[in-house]
């Protein structure tokens, strides 16, 4: 097997070397899931409980460490990281509640007792991408374990370290052998393998829609359930009746979170256009002020992009004519840096407004009324999140309903909670994770009869 070698962003140092793996080892991985799947299913429900909440323990022991390898690998702030770990550590308590809570129904019928159980798929594929690595990992597989299945999971290419970490981590926490596998290597190979893979009665895929429209074609093949949580080009709408002060301090971290590479961002700032001026004024040092550079230092709030390739993807988008009106810092030197960036003003129908970039670019975007504001926030292939800056509750309501995104906020940029569900409309995706709703997805129901009357 040849290795990855696994870079750091900051520093563009190889920071570790792991086995590749390729359609063998995927084999082999979804022969372990199925050999350990029907003593899994069996587990008691309390006991299937205990071993996740063992597993969110054994994590909490090693939060600084997964925190560290994830911000080196990633290139993220430590302080972002530790959030993030956190929050795989809530995820896995929060489903550990499900076993002993995926309730069955029982329907009124005549001439019998008619039931309906919620069993496991059984072997589930989960794909992720490497913008939030171990965090969308926990999305899926505390779910689909909690439900009964077994998992094969296959990290990005990029950032394979904390998901290997996990595989370690489950067997010392109990788990059994085989109930979770980590296959790491590249998703053409890997990924492809387990969309197309007989035994893999499910594929659960973040990532670009553009795999992720590969992954559904190549799932129909086997009829196999896909969730995808996929792209966005959410829309920050501020009207001129916000907190202006309040919408102008939140909106960059809305965008440069993660250095821009973050599905959920709000790369796209309507602004009531008689509030422009007032906003951009306001912006402009929330820019400026973004501490840009290195991950491990505490007071970092942006560090670099993921790799060469991600860096001048998002130049792309940023020519030299480009109406920059705001630029903040990047650190000299070796790493894959790109400073916060705002383009303005922009119209919804640019390039640099209509794709996902992926990186730290801000479009801001005048419009001129409440109904405008809703047909520019629409005007997109994606739906995924979005907030709404106003001080009018029922306008907030109502501008809420009216966009097509799976995840909307009200003064705020907050767009994923452990017990709320996530995911997206249109392009953005199908399905939904965390909150209750992720467990339908990985069950499948099944309906019994029981003939008290004759047959
Ligand atoms: P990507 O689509 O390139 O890769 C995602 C994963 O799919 C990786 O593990 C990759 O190896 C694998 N893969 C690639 N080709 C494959 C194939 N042919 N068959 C099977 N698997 C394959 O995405 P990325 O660059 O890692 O991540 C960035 C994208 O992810 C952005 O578009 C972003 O919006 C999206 N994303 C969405 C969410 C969400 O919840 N909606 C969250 C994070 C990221």
């Amino acid at each position: 097997m040849s290795a990855i070698e696994v870079i750091e962003p900051a520093t563009e140092r190889v920071m570790a070397e792991v086995p590749r793996a390729g359609a063998e080892e995927v084999d082999a991985a979804v022969a372990r899931a199925k050999a350990a799947f029907p003593a899994w299913r069996a587990v008691a429900p309390a006991d299937r409980a205990r071993l996740l909440r063992d597993l969110a323990d054994a994590i909490v022991a090693r939060l600084e460490e997964l925190a560290t390898l994830e911000a080196r690998n990633a290139g993220k702030p430590i302080g972002d990281a530790r959030g993030e770990i956190g929050m795989v550590v809530e995820t896995f308590r929060f489903y550990a509640g499900a076993p002993e809570r995926l309730l069955w129904q029982t329907i009124p019928v005549a001439g019998g007792v008619d039931m309906t159980f919620r069993e496991p798929l059984g072997v589930v594929g989960l794909i992720v991408p490497w913008n939030f690595p171990l965090t969308i990992a926990s999305w899926k597989v505390a779910p689909a374990l909690a439900a009964g299945n077994c998992v094969v999971l296959k990290p990005a290419e990029l950032t394979p370290l904390t998901a290997l970490e996990l595989e370690k981590i489950a067997l010392e926490a109990g788990l059994p052998e085989g109930v979770l596998n980590v296959v790491a290597g590249p998703g053409s190979v890997c990924g492809q393998r387990l969309v197309e893979h007989p035994d893999v009665a499910k594929i659960a895929f973040t990532g670009s829609t553009e795999v992720g429209r590969g992954i559904a074609a190549g799932a129909a093949q086997t009829i196999k359930r896909v969730t995808l949580e996929l792209g966005g080009k959410s829309a920050n709408v501020v009207f001129a009746d916000a907190d202006l002060e309040a919408a102008a301090a939140a909106a960059p971290m809305a965008v440069f979170g993660n250095a821009g590479q973050d599905c959920c961002a709000r790369s796209r700032i309507l602004v009531e256009r008689s509030a422009m001026d007032g906003f951009l004024a306001a912006l402009q040092p929330a820019v400026e002020g973004i501490a840009v550079g290195d991950p491990l230092e505490d007071a970092t709030q942006m560090g670099p992009l993921i790799s060469a390739g991600q860096r001048d993807a998002v130049a792309f988008y940023v020519p030299d004519d480009a109406p920059v009106a705001i630029r903040g810092s990047a650190p000299d030197g070796p790493g894959y840096w790109f400073p916060p960036t705002v383009l303005a003003p922009v119209s919804n129908d640019d390039r640099a407004a209509a794709e996902e970039i992926f990186g730290p670019v801000a479009c801001v975007i005048p419009f001129d009324s409440e109904e405008d504001a809703v047909r520019l926030a629409n005007e997109t292939i994606y739906g995924l999140s979005g907030s709404i800056w106003t001080g009018d509750g029922a306008r907030a309501l109502r501008v809420a309903r009216a966009i097509d995104t799976g995840v909307i906020s009200i003064n705020s940029n907050t767009s994923v909670r452990v017990s709320t569900p996530f995911g997206g409309f249109k392009q953005s995706g199908v399905g939904r994770e965390l909150g209750p709703d992720a467990l339908e997805h990985y069950t499948d129901v099944k309906n019994v009869y029981y003939a008290t009357e004759g047959s």
